[in-house]
């Protein structure tokens, strides 16, 4: 496969925050309907690589590569149009806005405008609502009012808000953190599901749930990756339980 296949291209990415690098000479490739869980102790770089490729964090070296557009240099709005979208680790909704409001709200900017066509793209801002209601397992809590969904269903509406952009590249921070259980495995389906027609990576703690999601792994530590591929093979890897799964 040459490296114009691939949905993202990281080549020898760095970073250095007063000559730590955080990122180092990185080099990652997730492909098209991928759902890539990244792993790693805590200070690995993980939150940092995602904020170099949503633009957040400017980058030193290397490159970023998206659907084959270079990204390095390119401001943060812009790659959000070209496709990527990214969930930091607090919810950010519109407390006082019903759920449909909220989604509503998120269809892009500027699609929805042009006098005559107005009507014509309220009814596909509504159906596109519901048919990511349904994937959000919010479907019946339309007209509710966000601030009373509970934290999971909070964490639920903003993943459905990114999906209102009908984003290429979904990037998830810890999606699960302070979840139930039930909710933890409804997350597992809702990721499932959305990866379908896209990209996704997640960072994630809770190995259970690694198992059932990812396609492939990556284990990061000191902003280098240590190792990839199957969770069966990376769980196996001496390297990989002496830096983290042993701990
Ligand atoms: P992880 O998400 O894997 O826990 P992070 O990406 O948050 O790790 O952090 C990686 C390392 O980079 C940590 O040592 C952190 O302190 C450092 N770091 C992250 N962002 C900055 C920044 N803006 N300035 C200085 N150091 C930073
Ligand atoms: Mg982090």
């Amino acid at each position: 496969m040459s490296n114009t296949d691939f949905a993202l291209a990281v080549e020898d990415l760095t970073v250095s925050f007063d000559g730590f690098k955080a990122i180092d000479a990185l080099t990652l490739y997730i492909d098209k309907n991928e759902l890539r869980v990244i792993i790693g102790p805590n200070g690995a770089g993980k939150t940092t690589l995602l904020d170099l490729i949503c633009g957040k964090t400017k980058a030193s070296a290397g490159s970023i590569k998206f659907k084959n557009t270079e990204l390095t240099r390119m401001a943060e709005h812009k790659r959000v149009r070209l496709g990527i979208g990214r969930k930091f680790q607090t919810p950010s909704i519109y407390e006082n806005l019903s759920v449909f409001q909220n989604l509503e709200v998120s269809f892009p900017a500027g699609r929805s405008v042009m006098g005559a066509l107005a009507f014509k793209c309220t009814d596909e801002v509504k159906s596109r609502v519901r048919t990511i209601a349904e994937d959000i397992h919010l479907h019946d809590k339309l007209d509710t009012e966000a601030g009373l969904l509970s934290h999971g269903q909070k964490q639920w509406l903003e993943i459905g808000m990114l999906l209102m952009q009908e984003p290429e590249l979904l990037m998830l921070d810890e999606p699960i953190a302070g979840m139930s259980a039930r909710e933890r495995e409804l997350t597992a389906d809702l990721l499932q599901r959305i990866c379908k027609g896209r990209s996704v990576i997640v960072i994630e703690h809770d190995m259970e749930f690694v198992k059932r999601i990812a396609h492939k792994v990556t284990v990061m530590h000191q902003g280098k990756i240590l190792a990839e591929g199957p969770m069966e093979q990376v769980q196996a890897d001496p390297k990989v339980i002496d830096v983290y799964l042993g701990h």
